[in-house]
């Protein structure tokens, strides 16, 4: 089988070079072995953006991801242009490319290697055998609803106001992409919410239940989100898909990499409506370690498979990807970041051949 792909490729800063590239290395491969077709395009984005072109998301660069079939990303970030004004910052890339591509939903699959139970915080009993799917809406909520400010108030005292904002339409969206994800898993949505307390969240409730009608076939659960946050770290294997707001789902996915051991692990795509997205490790751009060859390649290379997966329906790909990641990590392969006694150290790009090898 053979599938034409246009992908973008924007490494961005710090270790987000090496990482790509290995990911890049390993879907050449899979085109090699006559599993897709090609085309990958490179362009400068973050820092790398702003010095290329006084922008960090150079016109030529969003032109580029919007013409492509879907955007693999290494990260951005780069302390030495911390000072510039916000709009010029390297992260804003980022939220530029949501925005203008219109990616509203986030999903991060959290999940533990057998090898790797062992690396978390929590107890292996607790997490071993983990997968579960956090899907955060990533384009409204209290991050975007306007007004928002700070103002002096009659008494000269500063108040500081944000708007928490939703609408039904955009509630309905990233609930369909929850119940389809979860159709393709084990058939469990929990939405997650402040009903008890925020308007918004109630209607958020609503509109999930009358929505989970049209998916009889999977199981809806509400939690309220400090109860979420609690049970991720209780009995995270109660989960199967959980999807929440934008505010909530920044917390509880940041909370839920945690329970894998390595930030160097995990995989993220983010989806607009016709499921073309951008796919980038959930890490940033790592600059004490970076052109070092210690940075853990395999985030970007289990993007890749989810690009593969989301974007371009080549689910077979995919797998192969992310069993080739299951073999080289059993074989006792590891970077810095998941060294466990026994194992054999290695860089990022020995990581990175070692995922080849295992494609074979
Ligand atoms: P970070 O994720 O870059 O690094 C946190 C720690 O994890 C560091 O010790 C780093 O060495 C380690 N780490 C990260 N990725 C790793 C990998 N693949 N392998 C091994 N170790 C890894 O977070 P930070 O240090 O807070 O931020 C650094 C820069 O990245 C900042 O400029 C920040 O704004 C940016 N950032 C970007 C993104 C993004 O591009 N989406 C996300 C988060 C942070």
């Amino acid at each position: 089988m053979s599938t034409h792909l246009k992908l973008a490729v924007l490494p961005g800063d710090g270790i987000g070079p090496e990482i790509t590239q290995q990911a890049v290395r390993v879907l050449e491969r899979l085109a090699a072995q006559g599993h897709l077709s090609l085309t990958l395009e490179q362009a400068p984005v973050g820092g790398a953006g702003y010095r290329a072109s006084g922008h960090p998301l150079p016109e030529a660069t969003l032109r580029l991801a919007k013409s492509s079939d879907a955007i693999l990303f290494g990260a951005v970030g780069d302390f030495s242009l911390d000072n510039l004004a916000r709009e010029l910052r390297p992260e804003q890339a980022i939220l530029g490319l949501r925005q203008e591509l219109e990616l509203f939903a986030n999903l991060r699959p959290a999940m533990i290697y057998p090898e790797l139970a062992g690396a978390s915080t929590l107890k292996p009993e607790v997490v071993s055998g983990l997968d579960i799917m956090i899907i955060r809406e990533l384009t409204g909520d209290i991050y975007f609803g306007k007004p928002r400010g700070i103002r002096v108030l009659d008494n000269g005292e500063r108040e500081g106001f944000d708007t928490m904002v939703y609408r039904e339409s955009e509630i309905v969206r990233i609930g369909r992409v929850a119940f389809e994800a979860a159709r393709k898993r084990g058939h469990r949505v929990c939405s997650v919410d402040k009903a008890n307390v925020l308007e918004t969240t109630q209607l958020w409730r609503d509109v999930m239940t009358t929505l989970g009608k049209e998916y009889p076939d999977v199981a809806l659960s509400h939690m309220y989100v400090d109860n979420a946050a609690m049970q991720l770290l209780k009995d995270p294997k109660q989960f199967d898909v959980l999807v929440t707001g934008n505010m909530f789902g920044d917390i509880l996915s940041d909370e839920a990499s945690m329970l894998t051991g390595s930030i160097g692990m995990l995989p993220s795509a983010s989806l607009d409506a016709r499921n073309k997205g951008l796919y980038e490790p959930i890490h940033g751009s790592a600059p004490d370690i970076a052109g070092k060859n210690l940075a853990n390649p395999l985030a970007t290379i289990l993007s890749a498979a989810m690009l593969l997966r989301y974007s371009c329906g080549l689910a077979q790909a995919a797998d192969k990807i992310e069993s080739a990641v299951r073999k080289t990590l059993a074989s006792g392969m590891a970077t810095p970041d998941i060294y466990r006694e026994g194992c054999q150290r290695v860089g990022t790009v020995e990581m990175g051949d070692a995922v080849i090898a295992a494609l074979a």
